[in-house]
């Protein structure tokens, strides 16, 4: 270890290192609007830019600066954010992770090229040196997160909480290739590295604007699509059913006494079963079907090319599978609840028999989960076919 800590630093290593913590730090500070809006946007473990300079620095540098480096971008964030308070155990996990993903690229690069990779005359070697090295700091940076963020909540981890989304990973492994590109301008032309600034800007905004897209077509308690959205994806569906002649049918889903799980429960108990009602309708329908919820606790699902009696059936199995639902909760005192024996009432029509257009066959699936409630609650009632009628619970 030691050895690791006196390594010698000379004026032209400290010179690399201003020149990363500038880049850095001026590259902060020009984004820092735009890295704030995808921060409160993200839903998924939020991906920095800071991988950029690390990467680099993890290859140039000596490593007692590399720890240094990290510590500078990681401060210098969480000062510019100081108003939204950044607890002090964030700021050093951070920078710890990147300070140890750096050592594996490290690593990686001198077990293919050796300790004279950047400056050996072997392009290839040192290509591949790179290439491992960008591997390994993503892969030993995605795994100390996966641990980290599953010890700081066993009780909500999920493949995706953990891992991320593929637009995250996707970023990460960019931001990677940017650094890898920064490497060889730091190496041959210095002065081309302020050119990083451009690509990085518009891959922020790109990245952006996907957020802002996702934001405006989700619903954000389910993660369902909004009535907006719900209705556009719905039009093209009715326009590709009238151009080839197909069917295709909406489901209207109405919990039936919801209020009651709200007024005994309390909000957060009745959001759970909202959100474990939304991923009963998506599993149980196909990926090409549109899953919305236009607010409220009323849930609307566009069954592609199924005409009316494939509907039925359908709707059948997830009547009785809202039945046999199990979801556990919290009162709003934190005290845990279990929500069992709920039903739905489901109002089905199918496009073209119940209307030409989506207005009226939603309106046709809405006048039969009114039927439905007045007869009882807890069924499926069809337009134009006979009923199917569920066991009342
Ligand atoms: P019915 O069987 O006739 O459908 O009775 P209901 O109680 O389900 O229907 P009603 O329309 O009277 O009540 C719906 C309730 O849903 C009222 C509202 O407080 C609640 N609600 C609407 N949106 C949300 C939400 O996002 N979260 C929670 N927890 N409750 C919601
Ligand atoms: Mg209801
Ligand atoms: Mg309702």
């Amino acid at each position: 270890m030691t050895s690791f800590v006196f390594v010698p630093v000379t004026a032209a290593d400290l010179g690399m290192f201003a020149l990363l913590a500038g880049l850095g730090l001026v590259h902060a500070e020009v984004t820092r609007k735009i890295e704030r809006i995808r921060r409160s946007l993200s839903v998924t473990p939020y991906i920095n830019m800071t991988s950029v300079w690390m990467l680099p620095a993890a290859l140039l540098l000596p490593m007692p600066l590399v720890p240094v480096l990290s510590c500078v971008l990681y401060l210098h964030l969480a000062f510019r954010r100081r108003m939204r308070r950044v607890a002090p155990h964030r700021t050093i996990t951070n920078a710890s992770t990147t300070s140890m993903a750096s050592f594996a690229s490290l690593l990686a690069l001198h077990l293919v090229a050796g300790p004279v990779a950047l400056t050996s005359s072997d392009v290839d070697t040192t290509t591949l040196a790179i290439f491992a090295a960008v591997a390994a700091y993503f892969v030993v940076d995605a795994l100390i997160t996966v641990i980290a963020l599953y010890f700081a909540a066993p009780e909500k981890a999920t493949a995706r909480s953990l891992l991320g989304s593929f637009e995250d990973n996707a970023l990460e492994l960019t931001n990677l290739c940017l650094g890898a590109l920064l490497l060889a301008a730091l190496l041959f032309a210095p002065a081309l590295s302020a050119a990083i600034f451009f690509p990085m800007f518009v891959l922020q905004k790109a990245v952006l604007a996907k957020q802002l897209e996702e934001l405006a077509s989700k619903d954000q308690k389910t993660g369902l699509l909004n009535s907006v959205a719900w209705h556009s994806s719905g039009n093209n569906e009715l326009s590709r059913a009238g151009r080839t002649g197909a069917a295709f049918s909406v489901l209207m889903i109405d919990l039936d006494y919801f209020k009651k799980i709200n007024d005994t429960f309390g909000h957060l108990a009745g959001d759970d079963m909202l959100i474990a009602l939304a991923d009963l309708l998506k599993r149980e329908t196909r990926s090409h079907d549109l899953v919305g919820r236009f607010g409220g606790e009323e849930f609307v699902v566009l069954l592609a090319g199924s005409g009316e009696a494939d509907a039925l059936v359908a709707a059948e199995r997830i009547r009785h599978q809202i039945t046999e639902m199990v979801v556990q909760s919290r009162m709003n005192d934190g005290s845990p609840v279990t929500i069992a024996d709920r039903s739905a009432s489901i109002g089905v029509a199918a496009y073209p028999a119940s209307g030409d257009t989506l207005e009226e066959v939603l309106a046709a699936a809405d006048a039969a989960v009114y039927a439905a409630k007045r007869s009882g609650r807890n069924r499926v009632v069809g337009t134009s076919i006979s009923d199917l009628v569920g066991t009342p619970g």
